[in-house]
């Protein structure tokens, strides 16, 4: 049978945690496969896709497109289940690299590197990376021959005329692949709301440019460390204005180590590293206090407000490298991902007292731009691909739903949206045939393990209600043998409030004392003793806080 199946695992239906399999004849191949994460305060470290839908299906190979975490940053959990090969450019893989020794399973990875206009064979499938341009070093679509046909998958891309590091993307590839047919196309659907062009990233480095060389004092610019071609540009930068650059934050330092490491396998610049800088280019943190102010140029992570990144301990003064002042810039490099306005705001209200000038997206345009196509992007990827199938992909169900409009609009007969978990049949003609399902969830990660949905859900009704422990100690026959201890914990300040706990003891005590009294033969089960007290315990603080703390009994049996 010349049927492909795909179903989508992560990324469709949401921004992150991209995973998509494609299935012919019980063999499988993955494109892609990253983490998202959990903004609720429950101590998820990343959410990753749950992988069940695998079982029992002959895994040739994953493929990933590019670098960025949410494309490769589930990559160690996968491979803790499953045994496969793992196929990506060379920049993409020393970031998986560094993964999978954090996680120590570098022994164990088989890591092969690919590059663009490569054709490999993974399993039934054939594929070859092609060059696209995006915020990170490296970054590839994938052209897949399948059973039923030419198969292409974007990736995470946009169309930039001039990218810093030379390497355009290969629309002549992409011609050639229209030209042959192409079956089924997947495409980025990030930016479908933003008109106007992308912009191109030289112009960031114009932008930031011009800041530095106004700048009397220090500069810092947060942005996203994967942002490769922002970190060379900020290192010339330095050079020409006589700047030192300071790391600021542990991913900075990841990427500039990979982005030096490394060295560049295409291009006019192949054997390069991706970033030049000479060794004293890079100052050490822990010494930056020794540098005049107007010699720092610190590039720092934390422009979404996560609170322990470098950008909130600046703001905070708490960063133990650098102290900002009254005169230092800070750039916010980057875009605000929705969802995180507050916590960015903290961020630049904590600096605005320090008195330093923010520049940010809001204030001064030019000193970002998204690494994702805008409409008119996604319009010229469609009509240049003329693909006979489409499904987009890379957004929430709002950005997959305007993306298939536009390309119904451009003439494309068949265009579906696929959720997580949807199946997608395709044979060599006809349309794509919705077929089913498969498991699709998530899976939430603290500290290297899972967390089971009823652990999640524990946390969840802690950090709304905190908890309350009581001891209830209890003689042969089940009668109170002492005083019911009490203790709580986020919930009332227990010295204070002393009275309130007193008294909804004394309701516990009088709980259990009835039960006793009641029981047949007057000896009730430690079951029966723990449940009546944890409701007495519920009953009396809920009536006078307004809410239940998570309640645990320990019966203690006190033989006498
Ligand atoms: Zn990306
Ligand atoms: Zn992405």
């Amino acid at each position: 049978m010349n049927t492909l199946r795909v179903f989508p695992l992560g990324g469709l239906g949401e921004v992150g945690m991209n995973c998509l399999v494609l299935e012919q004849g019980g063999e499988a191949l993955l494109v892609d496969c990253g983490v998202t994460f959990d903004g609720r305060g429950l101590g998820v470290d990343v959410v990753h896709p749950d992988f069940t839908a695998l079982e029992g299906l002959h895994v040739a190979g994953l493929f990933v497109t590019h670098g960025h975490e949410d494309h490769i940053g589930a990559i160690p959990y996968l491979l803790r289940r499953f045994d496969m090969p793992v196929f990506g450019p060379r920049y993409a893989l020393g970031l998986v690299r560094e993964r999978a020794a954090e996680h120590e399973i570098l022994d164990h990875v088989d890591l092969r590197e690919v590059t663009p206009r490569q054709r490999v064979r993974v399993g039934s499938f054939d594929v070859e990376p092609i060059r696209v341009t995006h915020s990170i070093a490296d970054a590839t679509a994938l052209a897949i021959r399948t059973r039923a046909g030419l198969v292409v998958h974007t990736g995470d891309f946009k169309f930039d005329e001039a990218p810093p590091d030379g390497e355009t993307f290969d629309v002549a590839r992409f011609e050639d692949l229209a030209a042959e047919g192409v079956r089924l196309l997947f495409s980025d659907s990030t930016n479908i709301d933003a008109r106007g062009p992308t912009g191109g990233e030289k112009g960031v480095g114009d932008a930031l440019e011009a800041i530095v060389s106004e700048a009397q004092q220090a500069v810092v610019v947060g942005m996203f460390a994967s942002n490769v071609h922002r970190l060379r540009m900020l290192g010339d930068i330095a050079k020409r204005h006589g700047r030192k650059l300071v790391m600021l934050g542990r991913s900075v330092r990841t990427h500039s180590h990979v982005g030096r490491a490394a060295r560049r396998s295409t291009g006019e610049h192949a054997g390069e590293p991706y970033i030049e800088w000479p060794s004293d280019l890079v100052w050490p943190a822990d010494r930056a206090r020794e540098l005049p102010r107007r010699a720092i140029l610190g590039i720092a992570t934390g422009t979404q407000g996560e609170e322990a990144a470098a950008l909130a301990r600046l703001g905070r003064g708490e960063h133990p490298a650098l102290d900002l002042e009254s005169g230092d810039v800070v750039v916010m490099s980057s875009r605000v991902i929705p969802g995180n306005e507050a916590g960015a705001m903290r961020v630049m209200a904590d600096l605005l007292r320090r008195g330093v000038t923010i520049k940010s997206w809001w204030s001064d345009r030019g000193v970002h731009v998204s690494g994702h196509a805008h409409r008119d992007e996604q319009k010229r990827m469609i009509e240049m691909v003329r693909p006979r199938s489409f499904v987009p992909v890379h957004g929430t169900l709002h950005h997959l739903g305007r993306h298939a409009e536009l390309a119904r609009e451009l003439g494309v007969r068949d265009v579906h949206v696929l959720e997580n978990g949807d199946v997608g049949e395709l044979g060599t003609e006809g349309p794509l045939v919705k077929t089913g399902r498969v498991h699709a969830g998530r899976v939430h990660v603290f500290a290297k393990r899972a967390l089971p949905a009823s652990v999640l859900h524990e946390r969840t009704s802690l950090a709304a209600n905190g908890s309350a422990h009581l001891v209830v100690p209890v003689d042969a026959h089940g009668r109170l043998a002492g005083e019911v201890l009490l203790s709580t914990k986020g919930v009332l300040d227990e010295t204070a409030e002393a009275h309130l706990l007193a008294s909804a003891r004394h309701e516990a005590e009088a709980a259990v004392g009835e039960l006793a009294d009641g029981a047949p033969g007057g000896r009730p089960e430690e079951a029966a003793i723990a449940e009546a007290a944890r409701m007495a315990i519920r009953r009396a603080l809920g009536r006078v806080l307004g809410f239940k703390p998570v309640t645990t009994v320990t019966v203690l049996r006190l033989s006498r």
